[in-house]
């Protein structure tokens, strides 16, 4: 079986493990966390490191066995809170942080610490960010919100001065390929590393050969269009068509229509909008 990538297995981010570490025991656990990532370096583990870390009670936290850590390993834990946005919105909207700010004037259920992840903490929009902050202001003691960003600069000032802030940088390619051949085995990790960027913790989800054949399949037939459909992430496939040279031909509606008032809201103008795609992704060529 293979283990679920953590933090504490990735070499690149012992520093910031260490510092967490070194807070904790100094009673000095920040109250706003930012941590600033780039795409797949494991920006997301360390967060949840770093929420384990401050709900668990045990001097050796996070310690894995205590009811804390068993329910928090578990998804189970009642003063964890997790705010992302909501599915085709890709905004974390007002309404979310106000509920968020809610839960957090309460004691916390287990008469413990009370642990907030806001992921990606830059699409929360002005509104949102602006109840958020005063969370940040005025918070109940025990209280940590933690904070994941690629792109922090779009969080207003006001949030990030009240914030410690932690880098996530890309390891070096080797580590990279020896972390991946530790969790998965040998294989051509550096090639999955040039078609999906140098993103480890995504890479870990990517099936190496199903990737080197599916780029070998475009190269070999000469395929110039891939077209993207509604419900995968884009990026992957954004990176296969720089890889081979082929051009991204647009969306295509297939498994679910797109948003109310959007191209192909109806089956109907799912149809047409596939027909259209299609013939201009190919006559671009
Ligand atoms: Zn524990």
């Amino acid at each position: 079986m293979i283990a679920a990538p953590s933090a504490l297995d990735a070499p690149w981010l012992a520093p910031q493990i260490e510092q967490l570490r070194r807070a904790r025991c100094a009673n000095r656990y920040p109250t706003g966390l930012l941590i600033h990532d780039e795409r797949g370096a494991g920006g997301e583990a360390l967060a949840r490191f770093a929420a384990q870390l401050a709900l668990c009670r045990q001097p050796d936290a996070p310690c894995g066995r205590c009811r804390d850590c068993r329910m928090f390993g578990a998804a189970q834990h009642p003063d964890f809170i997790e705010v992302h946005p909501i599915e085709d919105s890709k905004m974390i909207r007002v309404e979310q942080v106000r509920e968020l700010s809610e839960q957090l004037v309460l004691t916390s259920h287990g008469g413990g610490a009370t642990v907030a992840l806001i992921s990606p903490a830059d699409s929360m929009n002005a509104n949102a960010a602006n109840a958020l902050l005063k969370s940040l202001e005025e918070p109940r003691a025990a209280v940590t919100l933690i904070l994941v960003s690629a792109a922090p600069s779009r969080l207003p000032a006001t949030i990030l001065s009240r914030c410690l802030r932690l880098r996530v940088v890309t390891p070096a390619r080797a580590a990279s390929v020896a972390w991946l051949e530790r969790h998965k085995g040998p294989g051509p990790w550096s090639t999955v590393l040039d078609v999906l960027g140098d993103a480890p913790f995504e890479a870990l989800e990517a099936d190496p050969a199903e990737l080197a054949r599916l780029t070998r399949q475009i190269r070999q037939e000469g395929i110039h269009a891939l077209f993207l459909d509604s419900i995968t992430d884009p990026r992957a496939m954004q990176q296969v068509a720089k890889e081979t040279g082929a051009s991204i031909g647009g969306t295509l509606y297939g498994d679910a229509l797109s948003k109310p008032g959007g191209e192909a809201d109806t089956y109907l103008k799912m149809l047409r909008h596939d027909v259209t795609t299609l013939k201009a992704g190919m006559m671009k060529n």
